[in-house]
């Protein structure tokens, strides 16, 4: 259970500079660090799949995916399920399902999780469903798919989430499965985006003023 946080990022990591590490030049005035490269995501990603693996193999389950920021983890965990029931005796079988959520205008939240797209959810009902997102913050919009979805009667629901927040205003809410445990700041990249920008970019980076600014709706 120690490594039930996931990697723990502490509030004082710098980052990496911007220089050590290939990034699309549109976006270098808007970043501050790379917080969290490419290969480390990949990293913890093919873990995740292992643990997911040892909990629910030999079921089949339909991975719901949360869009737009989760596609990314989605994808890339999803192949790396994939490749561990191609190669050992348990198998896990799957549906990729998708679900679009808003909860963000610039960097605040705003006060209603609002379904806004994606496949019709009474299929979830007596179905393995795990969702796929990529940060959970103050937990709000988590515990509100959680409990839309429960009118659907899914069999089992597990989360798994690239990335948690440490924030004062986090509703006590946690995922079975986490990839990073983050300081409070607002990161992008990896199909994370601030205002639809950033999605494109590789590694998980925090924006600086000049990017917020830039990208302000
Ligand atoms: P919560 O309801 O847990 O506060 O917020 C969850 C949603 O807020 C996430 O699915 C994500 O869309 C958005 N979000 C929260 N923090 C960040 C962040 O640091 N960067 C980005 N790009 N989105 C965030």
């Amino acid at each position: 259970l120690s490594t039930h946080n996931g990697i723990v990022i502490p509030d004082n990591w710098a980052g990496y500079n911007l220089d050590v590490f290939s990034l699309p030049s549109h976006y270098c005035e808007d970043l501050e660090c790379v917080f969290i490269p490419h290969g480390v995501i990949e990293d913890r990603t093919e873990r995740i799949a292992n643990e997911i693996m040892k909990d629910l193999g030999d079921n089949h389950i339909t991975v719901l995916c949360v869009l737009k920021g989760g596609y990314r983890f989605c994808t890339d965990l999803v192949e790396h399920i994939k490749n561990l029931s191609r190669n050992s005796e348990r198998f896990i079988s799957m549906r990729v399902d998708f679900i679009r959520l808003r909860s963000y205008c610039n960097d605040t939240c705003m006060d209603e999780m609002q379904i806004i797209g994606g496949d019709d959810l009474s299929k979830l009902s007596g179905k393995n469903v795990l969702i796929v997102e990529d940060i959970i913050s103050t937990g709000r919009t988590m515990s509100a798919l959680l409990s839309h979805l429960g009118k659907y009667n899914p069999k089992m629901v597990k989360v798994a989430s690239l990335l948690v927040k440490r924030s004062d205003s986090n509703n006590g809410f946690k995922p079975d499965y986490i990839g990073f445990e983050i300081p409070n700041k607002f990161v992008v990249g990896y199909a994370l985006d601030y205002n639809e920008h950033f999605r494109d970019l590789h590694h998980i980076c925090v924006i600086n003023e000049n990017g917020k600014l830039k990208y302000k709706v």
